[in-house]
């Protein structure tokens, strides 16, 4: 046996808005745990942009030791061969040999040159590491900070719908089932407000005009009418009665 409308629509009410607080408070942890989502996303490119970098960073590090290294090297070969320049005894031979020499210590201050100039993009680049590590430590505070606060405000969201799902219970178990299929119907349709009060002689939903024989029909309220539009429950927005104005 369905209950009188009279009886049930209040509590399809009460339903309502508990779904619609219920649904709110989904919302706000699927809120939550974007924000959580999005600034790990945020921390760990960070870190993996730091990480290329330093990774850079040490790779022409080590190149320009070796460039360096090298130069060195040739250096004391360069000095070797000038001293050797005073042992030859053929004039012109010696001055083919002092030639090359020359032309080599030249190559090798080019080369010194280009070493200098990487060592002041090496500069840059460790500048640029060095921001980027303090923007990732920055970023790794703020996401835990984020995480901490989070967490608490989802526990307390899932304890306060814990509630609201009891609230539910308890009052869908004092509607006939008949009248609790029409609602969670209507309620797939129009999850936030499955359930409007006539305003002015219109849908509070879809604000189509209601007829005067409907109306008639939702103030007798000898059942459930719906809206022709939209399909939800309509209900005359009545005082002190616990039904939303
Ligand atoms: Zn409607």
């Amino acid at each position: 046996m369905s209950m009188p409308v009279s009886q049930v629509l209040p509590l399809l009410v009460q339903l309502s808005e508990i779904d619609s607080a219920l649904a709110r408070l989904l919302a706000k942890r699927k809120q939550l745990e974007e924000q959580v989502e999005q600034s790990q996303q945020q921390l760990h490119s960070l870190q993996r942009d730091h990480e290329a970098k330093k990774g850079g960073l040490e790779q022409r590090r080590a190149k320009i030791r070796e460039e360096e290294r090298r130069i060195a090297e040739e250096n004391e070969k360069l000095v070797e061969r000038r001293k050797a320049l005073s042992t030859f005894s053929n004039y012109k031979v010696q001055q083919s040999a002092q030639k090359e020499v020359e032309q080599a210590a030249k190559q090798l201050a080019g080369q010194e040159e280009r070493v200098l100039v990487s060592m002041e993009e090496l500069e840059a680049l460790e500048k640029e590491v060095a921001e980027l590590e303090t923007a990732v430590e920055k970023a790794a505070a703020e996401n835990q900070e984020l995480l901490d606060s989070a967490e608490g405000e989802i526990d307390s969201l899932l304890e306060r719908a814990k509630e609201k799902e009891g609230q539910r219970t308890e009052i869908a178990s004092q509607i006939d089932s008949g009248n609790l299929a029409t609602y969670d119907r209507i309620r797939n349709r129009h999850p936030v407000d499955p359930l409007v009060a006539v305003q002015d002689g219109k849908c509070g939903g879809c604000y189509m005009q209601v007829g005067a024989q409907m109306l008639v029909q939702v103030s007798r309220a000898a059942s459930l009418v719906k809206c022709r539009g939209c399909s939800r429950v309509l209900f005359l927005p009545t005082e002190g009665d616990g039904v939303r104005p």
